[in-house]
């Protein structure tokens, strides 16, 4: 008898653009679509998943699956579709979309099933009753001290064993429960917001995208959470994504004091709680998801309305690997779900605005701040000819001890760590380079050294000029190590925290960095970009951006659009209680048509210019691009083989380079980029699509950006 062995297609994680066949194995039933297989592949045994079924016939000689791993489809079918979109619309390999979207466990071959973290509460039994058993009843006093409850985690982090909580449990001195919320009800809305929250529960149902285009303190949030509880009352789920370092514990706090139950998904998570939030959200039982980037990539159940808050900001966009816009992403799957999909920000985006002017996209406005306070004053201060100390002028240093003396928190604002973004030697010229990197390296201090920011190479800071050997180097700039060492000079005895990636490693240190300034009390906030998102800092009545010229020397023609809607987030946070705040802004072009933009027509004026400027240009979001990069560790091959590719293009396209990356030579890797542009995405797309599968020689990587966000 000879039984029907069908074919199946299977996408392995490997950087080839095509599936590959196999048999079902042996007595093993035909995998379905979507489920994970073992398969064997180049002498090595991969996992991959099952994309397509095909009949005995469709190849002659299959090699047989190793095994297949799970019964039925991993994912909702929404995900597997949105799989395939990924790989066609990033031109991608399907077998890696797959690998950047499931979790480590799932495709690591994990059995997919998760444990409830077990709750423990104290009963009614006292102490007293426990009779002679010191340790148990040194278990009762901790829950005590934790308002009665604790998971099972958290008590075996204590120092207790299972073996005595199953004790006490026998006892029924503790039973287990549910975690007991503190819930808040929600404000009355403000007639904004209700106006906002009306046209969001209204679109509940139906794809419909709608910009919320609110200052930064005016509710956004508040709505966000109103029409999330509607949701959640029809039985659907929400998802929330956030930029990378807005997801502090008080972002989740208020989901949490509001709903109760929240999960969380961020790079930070290990595998198991990972694989535990991708469950849960795919089996309905998680009601809200609140993640960075990787969260768009989630299945859902009953999936109601998805929500972006900061919806501009650019680490939305993954810049390796499969190189998707969360943002994006959001927006297409809320199109298939038929739900709809709020954007949110204080400074939205060209490409956002711009569906907003198409008709595409609907917009709510928030133009109040819900406490009343006005929106801060943005004011240039000239430092032209005027001397700065570490980066700081006098008239602004008065600003700041009259801010101080008066009880009020200072937030200086600079967008570059360290100490000083470089090192030379006043005797030759020497200059401290990467060696690995077109960059200069930037000092540090504590400990002292020079580091690459680019490739992260690190040395000592050397005490003399290598060249020369004279002694005395000069760190030239300001990072904001240094803006600290002045500000602490200047300002002796006045607490000071600093917030950038060197200062912060970790969330819980970052947590506790921010409630320290939220404590209150006058104090000195310095920092870069991570403290213009999201945080919300009552007390703070002047904000001091030092260095904003810096942001309008990229050639990057988006430079001017992030420098704006920095300075923007950064003058959100001044004045956000009672207090009219104030904002400087030093400058040594107090001329530059972006500042004098800003400063007399605010963020709506300045964007509706770029954007026009853009569509004459014939530049995103008018216009769709692409980058194509390349790298080899020689300058030719990567230029030769973006020649080879540009000869292979179709006609139709704007085509700009092969040229040099903004960085030629990163990490020891020389860099050269193609550019594309064209009238009509399906122009573009099937440009990329006819060269997506090229083989390139061994040393050569290549990829391609669609919708890039830098680089170009
Ligand atoms: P955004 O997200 O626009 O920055 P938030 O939603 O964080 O604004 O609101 C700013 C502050 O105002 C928060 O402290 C929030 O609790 C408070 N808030 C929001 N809506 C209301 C309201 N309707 N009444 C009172 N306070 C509110
Ligand atoms: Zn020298
Ligand atoms: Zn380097």
């Amino acid at each position: 008898m000879t039984r029907m062995t069908r074919i199946a297609r299977i996408a392995l994680p490997v950087p080839l653009h095509r599936s590959f066949d196999y048999a079902a194995p042996e007595g093993q039933p035909v995998p379905a679509l979507g489920a994970r297989v073992r398969a064997p592949f180049r002498n090595r045994s991969l996992i991959g998943i099952c994309v397509g079924l095909d009949p005995p016939d469709a190849h002659p000689n299959p090699k047989p699956l190793d095994e297949t791993l799970d019964a039925e489809s991993i994912m909702t079918g929404e995900l597997f579709a949105l799989a395939r979109w990924l790989a066609d619309y990033y031109h991608h390999p399907l077998g890696e979309v797959f690998a950047a979207m499931l979790p480590n466990s799932v495709l690591k071959g994990a059995p997919l099933v998760w444990r409830e973290e077990a709750i423990w509460r104290r009963t009614a039994l006292q102490a007293e009753d426990l009779g002679r058993a010191p340790r148990q009843r040194a278990l009762l006093q901790f829950l005590e001290g934790r308002n009665g409850w604790a998971s099972a985690r958290d008590i075996r982090a204590a120092g207790f064993s299972s073996a005595m909580i199953a004790a006490l449990a026998r006892k029924r001195a503790i039973e287990q429960g549910q975690r007991p919320w503190k819930l808040e009800p929600p404000p009355p809305p403000t007639a904004e917001q209700q106006t906002a929250i009306a046209a969001c529960k209204d679109a509940l149902g139906r794809f419909s995208p709608i910009l919320l285009d609110g200052v930064t303190g005016s509710g956004k949030t508040e709505v966000y959470l109103q029409a999330i509880g509607e949701v959640l009352r029809r039985g659907g789920q929400a998802l929330v994504l956030v930029p990378e370092i807005a997801l502090a514990p008080q972002t989740v706090e208020r989901f949490r004091r509001r709903f109760g139950a929240t999960d969380v998904l961020h790079s930070g998570l290990a595998d198991g709680e990972r694989l535990a939030a991708w469950l849960r959200c795919r089996d309905g039982q998680a009601r809200i998801l609140i993640g960075t980037r990787s969260a768009a990539l989630t299945p859902f159940a009953r999936l109601g309305l998805i929500v972006v808050d900061e919806e501009h900001d650019p680490s939305f966009k993954q810049q390796e690997g499969l190189r998707y816009s969360a943002r994006d992403l959001a927006v297409k799957r809320a199109r298939t779900l038929n739900i709809p999909v709020i954007l949110g920000s204080a400074t939205p985006s060209l490409d956002s605005l711009r569906n907003v002017r198409a008709g595409r996209y609907r917009r709510q406005r928030l133009t109040r701040r819900t406490t009343g306070a006005p929106a801060p004053a943005l004011r240039l201060l000239d430092i032209r000819g005027l001397r700065l100390q570490d980066g700081l002028s006098d008239p602004l240093a008065r600003r700041i001890r009259r801010h101080l003396q008066a009880g009020s928190q200072v937030l200086a604002f600079l967008n570059r760590r360290g100490y000083a973004p470089a090192c030379l030697c006043p005797g030759c010229g020497w200059q401290a380079l990467c060696q690995a990197c077109d960059a200069r390296l930037t000092l540090h201090r504590a400990p002292a050294e020079l580091r690459c920011h680019h490739c992260g190479a690190r040395a000592p800071a050397p005490a003399a000029c290598p060249d020369c050997g004279r002694a005395g180097l000069l760190a030239a700039g300001v990072g904001t190590q240094r803006i600290e060492a002045g500000l602490l000079a200047r300002f002796p005895g006045w607490p000071l925290v600093r917030i950038d990636r060197d200062s912060v490693r970790s969330q819980r240190r970052l947590g506790e960095q921010l409630a320290r300034i939220r404590a209150g009390g006058p104090a000195i906030l310095i920092g870069t970009q991570m403290l213009a998102k999201g945080h919300d800092f009552p007390n703070v009545a002047l904000v001091a951006a030092l260095n904003a010229d810096a942001g309008f020397l990229s050639a990057d023609f988006k430079a001017a659009e992030r420098t704006a809607q920095l300075i923007v987030q950064v003058a959100g946070r001044a004045g956000r209680a009672e207090r009219p705040g104030e904002v400087w802004i030093q400058t040594l072009q107090p001329e530059n048509p972006v500042l004098r933009r800003l400063m007399e027509a605010g963020y709506a004026g300045f964007a509706q210019h770029e954007l026009a400027m853009r569509e004459r240009a014939g530049l995103p979001p008018a216009r769709p691009m692409a980058l194509i990069r390349a790298e080899a560790p020689d300058p030719a091959p990567a230029s030769r083989f973006l020649a080879r590719l540009k000869e292979a293009l179709p006609p139709g396209l704007e085509i700009l380079g092969p040229a040099p990356a903004p960085m030629p030579r990163l990490a020891g890797r020389h860099r050269q980029q193609l550019m594309l542009m064209a009238d009509r995405r399906r122009t573009l797309h099937q440009a990329l699509a006819a060269i997506a599968g090229t083989e390139a020689p061994r040393s050569l990587r290549w990829s391609i950006d669609v919708d890039p966000e830098d680089g170009f």
